[in-house]
């Protein structure tokens, strides 16, 4: 069987024969100041309804990629339900493209990591890091949940005995860290970063007032890699992030009647025919179909970065699908109530 790379490889040269059409807007969640009141403008003082919104932070392979520009890079996702952004995967640059975007780290508390390869999980520290070092000490632990082995995982990253414990017990102990926190507002002693870190797997992952967390395990790598999808249901709609993963039954299930499904796509074609551990537009538009979503976001792309070359996926997707297909770019946002 082929590696991985192998795969990657093969799938980054065929999507580069082909490229793309961006769907999604540019409308980083920024609050909106009224000139005429110079106060706040939100969605519940406007009487709007909250916000329901996706905003793709990373829709790319492990390499930087789209042809010419490299405007792709990993996978990250921000469920915006009302005031709160739900993080699905962290790959590589998260941080740096939410910045970009506008939206503050301190404004996520839940990370939802869908599998341990790098370009779904590498910026977590960055993130965290930056997230924590930007606040008073006030703010609530990071939630971290994903399959064994997450907690390992943030424990050997930002743990006592982690990689990055010179990082953050400096900034405790220093005199000069001390005044910047206070200068922030911080109360010394300046807290650790603080995280609540679960090992999940099929089933309710998390329950609150505004949102459930469903996971499913799905094909991609196991044994030797345990791969999650999940399922978001609020009471203005429900999404599926598939992660990386083939066609499976599992998805399926999972993404019954949902409305909106992000998938990999990562040609146009038939993935099977290469490797079983992905998808591409036939397999996409096959469960599309068969799952009665509503909407489908192809991501996991690394080569359609213009209108024309995203168009034959989109086709190839709409050929037997009659719902929605978006192929957004990078750093825009999909308004999932429209
Ligand atoms: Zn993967």
């Amino acid at each position: 069987m082929a590696t991985r790379r192998e795969f990657l490889a093969t799938g980054a040269a065929i999507a580069a024969a082909f490229s793309g059409t961006g769907a999604g807007s540019r409308a980083a969640e920024k609050e909106e100041t009224d000139p005429r009141k110079g106060q706040k403008k939100t969605a519940e003082t406007e009487g709007k309804r909250p916000p329901l919104r996706l905003h793709l932070v990373g829709c790319g392979y492990p390499p930087p990629s789209g042809s010419g520009d490299r405007t792709r890079h990993g996978s990250a996702f921000l469920l915006q339900v009302g005031r709160e952004f739900l993080l699905v995967d962290c790959g590589p640059g998260t941080t740096y493209k939410m910045a970009r975007m506008g939206i503050p780290t301190k404004n996520v508390n839940h990370v939802f990591l869908t599998h341990h390869h790098f370009d779904h999980n590498v910026d977590l520290p960055c993130f965290a890091l930056v997230r924590w070092d930007l606040c008073d000490g006030t703010e609530p632990p990071l939630k971290v949940y994903g399959p064994p082995p997450t907690r390992k995982f943030v424990e050997q990253l930002l743990g006592e005995d982690g990689a990055f414990f010179p990082d953050w017990h400096s900034r405790i102990s220093a005199p000069v860290s001390i005044s910047i926190f206070k200068n922030r507002g911080g109360v010394p002693p300046r807290p650790a970063p603080a995280f609540e870190t679960r090992d999940v797997g099929p089933g309710m992952v998390e329950e609150t007032a505004s949102w459930t967390v469903t996971a499913a395990r799905v094909h991609h790598l196991e044994p030797t890699l345990e791969s999650l999808a999940y399922r978001f249901d609020t009471d203005r709609g429900s999404i599926v992030f598939a992660g990386d993963c083939g066609d499976c039954p599992e998805l399926r299930e999972l993404a019954q009647d949902a409305d909106t499904l992000v998938a990999p796509c990562v040609l146009v074609g038939n993935a099977k025919k290469y490797y079983d551990v992905i998808m591409a537009t036939d397999e996409v538009r096959e469960i599309a179909k068969a799952t009665g979503v509503r909407r489908v976001v192809l991501a996991h792309n690394g080569g359609a970065n213009s209108p024309e070359k995203r168009k034959p996926f989109i086709d190839a997707v709409s050929n037997v699908f009659s719902g929605e297909v978006l192929f957004p770019d990078e750093l825009t946002t999909i308004d999932l109530l429209s």
